[in-house]
């Protein structure tokens, strides 16, 4: 989608710092850390978010969960744990219209959200 920042990220267009690509998903860091880890992981396809989703969506948003899940033990966080979230819409607070898993990990983190 032609102004959809995730999607230029995904394209190549605008820069990002990359942790794991393929086909379908790209991961990477969030530009405005929340703790000490915290990545994005997105489908590369234009999906606005999670009130979009059909069942055709379902084997891409397992492999997304999945993936993150990787990452996060990857990047450390096997034993303490992380959070895995996926903001929607206005009350959700979602602010990029791109379907986007965030992980956070690296800290205890509280809850619940305000
Ligand atoms: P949300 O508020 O759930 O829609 O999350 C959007 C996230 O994208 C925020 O945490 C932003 O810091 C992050 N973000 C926005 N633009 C970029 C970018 N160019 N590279 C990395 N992260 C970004
Ligand atoms: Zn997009």
């Amino acid at each position: 989608m032609a102004d959809c920042i995730f999607c230029k990220i995904a394209g190549g267009g605008i820069p990002s710092n990359k942790i794991y690509e393929d086909e379908e998903l790209l991961a990477f860091y969030d530009l405005k850390p929340q703790a000490p880890l915290h990545f994005l992981v997105i489908p590369k396809k234009h999906i606005p978010s999670v009130m979009d989703l059909d069942s055709a969506d379902v084997p891409l948003l397992g492999r997304l969960l999945n993936k993150a899940q990787e990452l996060a033990a990857a990047l450390g966080c096997a034993e303490t744990g992380a959070r895995f979230v996926i903001n929607c819409k206005a009350d959700g607070g979602q602010t990029v219209d791109h379907l986007h898993c965030h992980v956070l990990g690296g800290r205890a983190l509280g809850w619940p959200p305000g």
